[in-house]
Order: structure tokens, then sequence, then C-alpha cells
């Protein structure tokens, strides 16, 4: 499995880091590469985004002719696990300028909203699929506040969803590379035959 961090901003080592494990539990070797340019996208098996800024990576990704090429591989239906940023980015609309939104995951979502007091939380959060919670660690995290038809919804917190699937995208608010825990990882890239529970 060839697996791609965009790595223009953001947890890049900690996703590689997490995708060897999740592909270790599989007997699969994978191969890590980092994104910076275009070109390495399209042999991508399946793709990570990070958290970071979501503003800047949009940017960056726009900039170097990156935002295209995952378009294309979302549209092929290859597998991306998008996280806190990196769920912004992948949104339909981000309610920001400064965010050239993918569209590949039909939800809109507002930056920061869970608010100056749970700016960073940590939260046990059940979630669809997984036999135990997610230990889910939310720095400055979005939250989702409209859902499109085809989307469903993984899991939730004080009832707002905080993690979701849309087709081959799994996107999250929070940051599931920050744990030893790779089951988020498991959930997006080997969605039909799992073992880590
Ligand atoms: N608050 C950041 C943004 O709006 C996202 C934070 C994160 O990725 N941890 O882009």
């Amino acid at each position: 499995m060839k697996a791609g961090v965009i790595a223009v901003q953001g947890d890049v080592a900690e996703h590689a880091e997490a995708v060897r494990r999740a592909a270790a539990a599989h007997d699969e070797p994978a191969e890590v590469v980092t994104i910076r340019d275009s070109g390495i996208v399209p042999d991508c098996d399946v793709l990570l985004m990070p958290g970071g800024e979501s503003t800047t990576i949009s940017r960056l990704i726009g900039r170097e002719g990156i935002a295209e090429e995952i378009r294309n591989h979302v549209r092929a239906g290859k597998p991306v696990l998008a996280t806190c940023a990196g769920l912004i980015v992948c949104s339909r609309d981000a309610k920001d300028d400064r965010v050239d939104a993918l569209g590949v995951v039909d939800v809109s979502v507002d930056r920061n909203a869970f608010g100056r007091q749970k700016d960073s939380f940590e939260a046990k959060v059940p979630v669809a699929e997984l036999e135990e919670p997610f230990h889910a660690v939310f720095i400055r995290a979005p939250a989702i506040d409209d859902v499109g038809d085809g989307v469903e919804t993984l899991a939730t917190v004080d009832g707002r969803p905080v993690a979701v699937r849309d087709g081959p995208v799994v996107a999250t608010s929070f940051h599931p590379e920050l744990t030893e825990d790779s089951r988020l990882h498991d959930l997006a890239f080997f969605p039909d035959s799992r073992v880590i529970a």
C-alpha cells in the first residue's frame, strides 16, 4: 500500500506512524510518502490530510496543483483520511473565503467552533463500527454543522457530528494520529477487512 501524507503543514510523522501500524496489523507493507508537490498523489493508494491551519493548507495545495489531484483521487474511489484542518479543507463549505473547500466531503463546517473554553479537550467518543470508544483529542477543532444525504455520521460529541464517512473519505474533527490507537486509520483504509476492532 502506498500512502501519501499531504505534508505542506501539520502532523505528518504521526500520521505516517499510524498508517504503518494499521497496515502492519493487516500484514501489509506500507510505503509512506510525503507530498509537497504535484505528481505524487496519482501514485498513491490512500491519502492522509493532516490537521494544521486550513487557510494555509488550502493556499499551498491550490498553488502547487495538489488540490485537483486530491479531487481526482476521491473521484476514483480511493480512500482518504482527513483530520481537523484536513476535514475543513475537504468540506463542501468552510464559510471562510481563505479556504477553497475541495467539496469531497458533503458537509459544511464552522472553524474553531468548539469555543475558547473548549479550545482543546479530550473525550472518549463512541464510534460506529468500533467496539470500544476512541480517545479523541480535539485541538481548536471544527464543528460539522450540516451533513449531506449521502454522508454517514460515525461519531458525535454533544449532539454534533465529529466523525463522518462520505464514500471513500473518512473525516474527523479530532486528531486520531495523536494516540497509539490506529483504529480510525484502519476504518478509513481497510473498510472491508478491518482487523483492529
Ligand atoms: N483551527 C484550525 C483551522 O481552522 C484547525 C486546527 C487543527 O487542525 N488542529 O484550520
